[in-house]
């Protein structure tokens, strides 16, 4: 039975077979859950990281856990809000599918994402959670490995909008 579970907590400590980080175009960290997850992995990630030679906004790419709990790390940069004319609605989907795609081609049963550009991104939390669990519950009615996804929340207010999404989304 595939599942979608919205949680309080940090990300950097849950054994998902991937976790996801909302990373920057460098992939050479940052702030935030970015900065927590090289912390937690150790100065491996990001030497594996530098060889990737960075990120496109949307797209999504792949590397080890390293001492973090998780087996993969998957590094998606979502979108800067500028707005919301300049597609930042369809880039945070891709962030989502294109994780999603990847998870799955490396057989991971289990994704853990934080709620991608709702911090230093500014992307409204009510906009982003939409487009989280609209994406996520379309990609669970057809994936064949990832089986459960978890939304790790890092705040109260964060847990709450995502947990009214989806049951607006259930009903
Ligand atoms: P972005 O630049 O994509 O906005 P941020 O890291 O600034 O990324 O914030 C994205 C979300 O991740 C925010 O809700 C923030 O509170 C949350 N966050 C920060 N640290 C962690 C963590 N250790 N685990 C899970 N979520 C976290």
């Amino acid at each position: 039975m595939k599942s979608f579970q919205i949680m309080l907590g940090d990300i950097t400590t849950v054994a998902a077979d991937a976790i996801v980080n909302a990373a920057n175009t460098t992939l050479l960290g940052g702030g935030g859950v970015d900065g927590a997850i090289h912390r937690a992995a150790g100065p491996e990630l990001l030497e594996e990281c530098r060889k990737l030679n960075g990120c496109p906004t949307g797209e999504a790419k792949i590397t080890k856990g390293y001492r973090l709990p998780a087996k993969y790390v998957i590094h998606t940069p979502g979108p800067v809000w500028q707005g919301g004319d300049h597609r930042e609605a369809e880039l945070l989907e891709n962030s989502y599918k294109n994780s999603l795609k990847l998870a799955e081609l490396h057989g991971c049963r289990t994704v853990a994402f934080p709620s991608i550009s709702t911090g230093v991104y500014r992307f409204p939390l009510d906009q982003a959670a939409k487009i989280a669990v609209r994406t996520i519950h379309r990609f669970l009615e057809t994936s064949e490995r990832v089986q459960e996804v978890w939304m790790v929340c890092f705040d109260e207010r964060t847990k709450q909008a995502y947990e009214k999404t989806e049951s607006d989304f259930s009903s």
